[in-house]
């Protein structure tokens, strides 16, 4: 099998370098907008080639990963010249956006485009990041289209089980709505709270005693700025909603401690606790 990446970062690096791995990727040639990145990307064995542009890498590909940032994608879904029964698939975080380019740009071959997303990832990107294992144990949501012939979508679930993933497949509206709630949300919160510290006259102070659970709270505030821009616009209507549900809940918790409610924050912080507990145990 011949794969191309456009955009050989840590998600499009790591799926090479797991298909690899698998020995099911005999050939992959690499695409982006960094040339040190695809450079370094040759050096670590995540791709053999590197093409000049996204339509020369996808041009004899049998399967083609899209893994840049979202707002890339309707620019490089109308550059692909793709050859008959060649399946695009891509990684973005958001889908509904991803489909709606898709369809503008491919028109009659919107047949031959899987959409997935990889529910993995790390705060680091580019392909120095990159790992064979990044996806094992993971959760790959596939959504496909009424138009995707059955073995298209089999072939790219077969690829993710392949990189150790449990394959899961949902519809595109579900799935934004499920992500702004348990990713796109956490990931604002982050930003927003390293952002207020930092602004304040004394944040040296604050930081220098800042601790685990600054540290953990804000890991993903490290993400790639870009990325998350793309995410959020891409995704603004849920998530605006989910704001909302979170500033209500904040508002509780303001309503106890003003009351000095000592026990209705106990009560609450006790079933979030459990609520956590559960989740860690389902997930393990
Ligand atoms: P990354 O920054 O590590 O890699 C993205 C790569 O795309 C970079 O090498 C960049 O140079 C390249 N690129 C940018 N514009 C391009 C263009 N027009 N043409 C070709 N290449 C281009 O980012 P990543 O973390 O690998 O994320 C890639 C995609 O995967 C994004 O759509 C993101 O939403 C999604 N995703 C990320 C995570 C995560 O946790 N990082 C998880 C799941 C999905």
């Amino acid at each position: 099998m011949k794969l191309a990446v456009i955009g050989v970062g840590l998600i499009g690096g790591s799926f090479a370098l797991a298909l690899k791995q698998a020995r099911l990727a005999t050939q992959v040639v690499g695409a982006g907008r960094s040339a040190a990145n695809l450079r370094l990307a040759l050096e670590r064995g995540a791709i053999d080639s590197i093409a000049p542009d996204a339509a020369a890498a996808a041009r004899d590909a049998d399967v083609i990963l899209v893994a840049a940032p979202v707002a890339q994608f309707a620019g490089i879904f109308a550059s692909l010249d793709l050859k008959p029964g060649a399946i695009v698939t891509d990684a973005g975080s958001t889908k509904r956006d991803v489909v709606a380019a898709a369809r503008r740009a491919l028109g009659p071959r919107i047949a031959q485009f899987v959409p997935g997303h990889p529910v993995a990832g790390a705060e680091k990107s580019g392909v120095a990041a990159a790992t064979a294992e990044l996806f094992r144990g993971r959760r790959v949501v596939l959504t496909p289209l009424p138009e995707n012939p059955a073995d298209a979508v089999e072939k790219i679930h077969s690829l993710w089980s392949a990189c150790g993933a449990k394959v899961t497949r949902m519809d595109a509206e579900e799935h934004d709505a499920v992500l702004a709630a348990v990713s796109h949300l956490p990931h604002v919160l982050a930003f927003a709270l390293v952002h207020e510290v930092a602004g304040r006259p004394n944040a040296e102070q604050l930081f220098s005693y800042a601790a685990g659970g600054f540290r953990d709270f804000t890991r993903i505030a490290s993400s790639h700025p870009e990325m998350w821009r793309d995410i959020c616009v891409a995704n603004r209507d849920r998530l605006l909603g989910e704001l909302r549900n979170y500033q209500a809940k904040l508002a509780e918790l303001e309503k106890l401690l003003q009351a000095a409610d000592g026990a209705g924050l106990e009560r609450l912080f006790g079933e979030a606790r459990e609520a956590r507990e559960q989740w860690l145990k389902r997930s393990s």
